[in-house]
């Protein structure tokens, strides 16, 4: 069996290739074929000596991701599916703006943190991504884009963990991926410019903080926790108190001066100005701590099994006044690619559950979603 080298970073190859009795540079060089040429074959890689390009083709390959499909959105968004075996299917979706452009990852297939209002949680888990699994959607995604284009420079300069999956609940895949992002050899993104996205899985924050510190982004989406128990389930393991308490702890490491906080619009349900203003107090009590916080309020995408619905704009519109009355930088999040399904995020709807996947998949390979770019073929990065 060949090891995947989309699996390893920077120390992993270059144990590997001593391994193969080769010193680090040589790992240096492969690993920039592989990450900054979307190199798969070994005999393109002109500089690594004959003798390390035969080695490498015995026992070694760079495997991607096999692609289902791709959606491209009027708006520019893109959306892939990939196979990752046994029925499941990921997504991955990229979003351009003028100033960046953004890859939205997931990390599992499926997710056991079960959140009310996420597709994604009510089809449960399946199993984690590996690290070649994760990095597969960067390394496609930059190369295949790089290629239509026309672009020779970079065109993703930011990620964000937020596609499906509780990243920190696959925290020994998850860290070489985002290693291999950071890598000035590979992507060289910069530590604010990578997002994990967490429901709050408290003891992995702190790792985090010590291991790889990037942009935190937790899903709260109530300001109290019989609230937040019925809606990330999650909370009543690690609750709000002991989750602020982690977010501060980590902004001594946070390569930004705050944590943003996403919390999804939910009609009647978290959305009434009597739940802002516990907000404010709530994060005003953690600022003591050194908490500094960002909020980014999220429509609800609404689907069927949840029972919930999507605020209104108004009341939405209200709900921000308080928080921006009471001096916290607040934002609310456009939707992009709403013709192709494509907001990414382990937010409701904003990642599709696999059955939803599925069913989508049948219908799109019938020729029945009207006026969407789909391409079915499988496609090499570059
Ligand atoms: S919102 Fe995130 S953590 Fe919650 S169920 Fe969905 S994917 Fe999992």
């Amino acid at each position: 069996m060949t090891t995947n080298l989309l699996d390893f970073d920077l120390d992993a190859l270059a144990a590997f290739c001593e391994q193969l009795g080769e010193k680090r540079f040589r790992a240096t060089q492969l690993f920039r074929w592989i990450h900054q040429r979307g190199a798969t074959d070994f005999d393109q890689m002109t500089d690594l000596a004959k003798s390390l390009r035969s080695k490498l083709a015995g026992s070694a390959q760079v495997k991607g991701l096999k692609v289902l499909s791709r959606h491209d959105s009027f708006d520019g968004t893109v959306k892939w599916l990939f196979d990752v075996g046994a029925g499941d299917v990921i997504e991955t979706v990229f979003i351009p703006e003028s100033d960046r452009g953004t890859l939205c990852i997931s990390s599992q297939a499926g997710c056991a943190v079960g959140c009310r209002f996420c597709s994604t949680g009510h089809q449960g888990f399946s199993r984690n991504l590996s690290t070649a699994e994760i990095i597969a959607q960067l390394w496609f995604a930059e190369h295949f884009l790089r290629a239509h284009l026309g672009r020779s420079e970079r065109v993703i300069s930011n990620v964000v963990m937020m596609g499906m999956g509780e990243p920190l609940q696959n925290y020994a895949q998850l860290l070489p991926a985002l290693r291999i992002m950071l890598d000035d050899h590979a992507y060289g993104l910069s530590r604010r410019r990578v997002t994990v996205s967490t429901s709050g899985v408290v003891p992995m924050i702190d790792r985090l903080g010590q291991d790889c510190p990037v942009a935190l982004a937790v899903s709260l989406h109530a300001p109290e926790d019989a609230l937040r128990d019925n809606l990330v389930p999650l909370n009543r393991k690690y609750p709000i108190a002991e989750l602020l308490q982690a977010c501060a702890r980590y902004q001594a490491f946070a390569p930004r001066d705050f944590i943003t906080f996403e919390y999804c619009m939910l009609d009647g349900v978290n959305d009434q100005p009597e739940h802002a203003r516990q907000l404010v107090a709530l994060m005003r009590q953690h600022a003591v701590d050194g908490l500094a916080c960002k909020f980014n309020l999220i429509p609800f995408n609404p689907f069927p099994a949840s029972g919930l619905t999507r605020s209104p704009v108004p009341q939405v519109l209200a709900f921000a006044k308080v928080l921006l009355d009471a001096g916290m930088v607040t934002t609310v999040r456009k939707t992009r690619g709403d013709d192709i399904d494509a907001a990414c995020g382990q937010l409701a709807g904003d990642v599709q559950d696999r059955t939803g996947v599925q069913e989508r998949m049948a219908s799109q390979r019938q020729g029945m979603l009207a006026g969407i770019r789909v391409v079915l073929a499988p496609e090499s990065p570059a």
